[in-house]
């Protein structure tokens, strides 16, 4: 799917490595997240202190992995990346956390899929610097208390609503990423060229912009294809025409929606009369799983105005049945 916002594959998370801005000056957007991570920085550093632990949410590709590894070179140390996933026992997450030094930051992607157990071990690592491991078994077991290196943790999720209330509260700064304006996208699209020696203009930027649901992983892609598009049909430069036709030929549209996006607001209309439908009967219909429609579809479907979310189910508004051209179908005009 050329629009999903997770990475596709291995070779697109070398390239996005490329395309990482490495300084807080060029991080483009997210002007609040970066206003107060400017000062958090600046006045850990004075003091010679570990930043405070850190929650950064958001829909996948908006740049919480990018701002991590800002927030070490800012800070100058070192930065250690996992997902949740990847740590199945509470003895690998010691281990990771023994082998940072002071100050060293560890990114937790997808935080909120640690299991119970290892979580908990997070309690004590955040609040005290310190583990609790269980020596020998039965009656004999006792408990030793380990001192650990001052770090800082960094967690990343799309869902910060599965986070258990313990693990929250020991961040002491939450930030929210948000969608990216097409102006910040351009940016972005602009830089990214630069990095990958693309030729391509302003107009040729704001296309793409337009056409990458406020997503950054989004546009760097849509780059990319756009780069091929012109170098096998044109002469390798990229304007608006040359953008909006390879664009139109991958399928995306002018909002930035796919196959797969038309397909599950389609259903809507056509299935259940423009809702309200509830997210699994939704989810169901269009053979996806519950999960990913809230997670992936959703956010960027209630941000541009195309449903609503109300008690009795989700709705697709007018918005909605004018950009498929369906004026007739709605219902109050
Ligand atoms: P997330 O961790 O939220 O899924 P990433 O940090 O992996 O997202 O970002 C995906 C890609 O988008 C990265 O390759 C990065 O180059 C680009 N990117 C994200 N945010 C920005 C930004 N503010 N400025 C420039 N590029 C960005």
């Amino acid at each position: 799917r050329i629009i999903s916002t997770e990475s596709l594959d291995i070779e697109e998370q070398k390239s996005e490595y490329n395309l990482r801005p490495q300084y807080l000056s060029e991080y483009i957007g997210q002007k609040k997240v970066k206003d107060n991570l400017h000062i958090f920085i600046e006045a850990a550093k004075k003091r010679n202190e570990p930043l405070d632990h850190l929650l950064l949410y958001g829909p996948p590709g908006l740049g919480k992995t990018t701002l991590s590894t800002i927030v070490a070179n800012e800070m100058g140390v070192n930065i250690k990346i996992t997902s949740g996933p990847a740590i199945e026992k509470p003895g690998e997450l010691a281990a990771i956390l023994n082998n940072l030094s002071d100050n060293d930051i560890l990114f937790i992607d997808e935080i909120h899929r640690l299991s119970t157990q290892v979580e908990e071990v997070l309690y004590p690592a955040m609040e005290d610097y310190a583990i609790d491991v269980v020596i020998g078994k039965g009656a004999g077991a006792r408990s030793i208390r380990l001192d650990l290196p001052r770090f800082t943790l960094i967690g990343a999720t799309t869902r910060v609503g599965m986070l258990s209330a313990p693990l929250r509260d020991r961040f002491g700064m939450v930030d929210k990423l948000e969608f990216y304006t097409h102006d910040d996208l351009r940016e972005i699209v602009m830089r990214s060229a630069e990095v990958l020696g693309v030729d391509i203009d302003e107009e040729g930027a704001l296309e793409i912009a337009r056409r990458s649901r406020g997503t950054p992983r989004l546009a760097n892609r849509l780059l990319k294809r756009c780069r091929d598009y012109a170098e096998v049909c044109h002469d390798g430069h990229i304007d608006h025409d040359v953008a909006k036709a390879a664009l139109d030929k991958l399928q995306v549209d002018s909002m930035g929606l796919d196959v797969n996006d038309r397909n599950i607001l389609m259903t809507m209309i056509e299935k259940f009369a423009g809702g309200p439908v509830g997210l699994d009967t939704l989810a169901a219909a269009v053979g996806e799983d519950p999960g990913t429609i809230e997670d992936v579809y959703e956010p960027y479907f209630i941000m541009n105005g195309f449903i609503n979310r109300t008690p009795r189910g989700r709705v697709v508004t007018d918005l909605c049945y004018r950009h498929f051209g369906l004026d007739a179908f709605i219902k109050d005009k």
